[in-house]
């Protein structure tokens, strides 16, 4: 069995990350990938476990010496997949990457190995509802991420795998599923 990179993508508020978490729990091979972000932590989040949290010019510094799989700007931020880490990562585990559509879609550019998985939603009111009741966004961020919405749930058609988190334990099953069957793929 080979070790796999897997890609999560799916709008905001659809559950991912959720998804993601409980992926891990269950699953001791598969590490959850830790990305770069310029932008600040949230209460309750700590550095090197949700995010490194990095300056923009740490940034900057690290796209020049092409230290990302992909990097991509979020609402003035950068995010970034650290390469390096994640590589080292993939010689003893499976990988779980957690990020946007653009970004998955540069990673099978580099990575042609990668899985790429849609998370999509219900229904779009579904997502609205699970982002106000996060309550870590104002209103106003919520309205631009539901119209990204759109744009990221039009790019399943170039995933490799959609899946819709309507009942999160099938949800999660069915991810386990197809890690379990690109594992078992000769390549
Ligand atoms: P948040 O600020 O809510 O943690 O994340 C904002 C957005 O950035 C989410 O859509 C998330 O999936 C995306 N994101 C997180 N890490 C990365 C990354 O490494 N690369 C890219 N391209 N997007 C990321």
């Amino acid at each position: 069995m080979r070790n796999v990179l897997i890609v999560l993508s799916g709008p905001s508020g659809v559950g991912k990350g959720t998804i993601a978490k409980l992926l891990v729990e269950r699953n001791k091979n598969l590490s959850l990938s830790i990305s770069c972000t310029t932008r600040n932590p949230r209460d309750g989040e700590v550095d090197g476990r949700e995010y490194f949290f990095i300056t923009k010019d740490e940034f900057r510094k690290k796209i020049e010496n092409d230290g990302f799989l992909e990097y991509s700007d979020h609402f003035e931020n950068f995010y970034g997949t650290p390469k390096d880490f994640v590589l080292a990562k993939l010689k003893n585990n499976d990988v779980l990457l957690e990020i946007d559509v653009n970004g998955g879609l540069e990673v099978k550019k580099s990575y042609k190995d990668a899985v790429l998985i849609m998370v999509a939603p219900p229904s779009i009111e579904e997502v609205r509802n699970r982002l106000i009741k996060r309550n870590t966004e104002t209103l106003e961020k919520i309205n631009l991420r539901m119209e990204r919405i759109g744009y990221e749930l039009e790019k399943s058609d170039l995933y490799d795998y959609t899946v819709v988190n309507d009942k999160l334990d099938e949800a999660v099953e069915n991810i386990e599923k197809i890690i379990n069957q690109e594992k078992n793929k000769c390549k």
